[in-house]
């Protein structure tokens, strides 16, 4: 399938849309995702028009990895999880539902069980309000 540079990742790269950003730079941008595992669940996404881990060029990935060890350490600071999953989906069958790459940083709280991503909204006071306690610690 071509990258659709329609999709909402695409969107907020350009600025078309909003999000609440923690970090940027010249290859990738951190944002808060909108329906959040659990408090803090950030996303990584790299500043190239890749679909999946097949398309992502491997210096896009070395610095999505880069921006990611970034932010796990700026949450584990901000939050204080008692875990940190760091995964990536490709493709529909594997549960991608955005088709821009992007890695998913998700603190887990004492053994409290995530909810599903994707699934339910946060009210956007709350998610600004994390961003701005996770970039403190950058
Ligand atoms: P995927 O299933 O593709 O790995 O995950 C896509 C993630 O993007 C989901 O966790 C979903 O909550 C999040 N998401 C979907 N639309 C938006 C949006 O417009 N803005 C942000 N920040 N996150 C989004």
């Amino acid at each position: 399938m071509p990258y659709d540079s329609e999709n909402v990742f695409a969107k907020i790269l350009r600025g078309e849309m909003p999000c609440h950003k923690v970090y940027e730079n010249e290859s990738t941008v951190a944002f808060m995702d909108i329906m959040p595992m659990s408090d803090g669940h950030v996303l990584v996404v790299p500043r190239s028009p890749a679909e999946n881990i097949f398309d992502l060029d491997e210096e896009y990935l070395k610095e999505v990895t880069k921006t990611t060890k970034l932010l796990s350490h700026a949450i584990k600071k901000a939050l204080d999880p008692s875990g940190l999953i760091v995964k990536q989906f490709n493709g529909s069958d594997a549960g991608q539902t955005v088709f821009h790459y992007h890695m998913h940083i998700i603190p887990v709280y004492n053994g409290a069980p995530n909810k599903n991503h994707g699934y339910e909204m946060e009210k956007p006071e709350r998610l600004e309000s994390i961003a701005q306690i996770i970039a403190a610690k950058l």
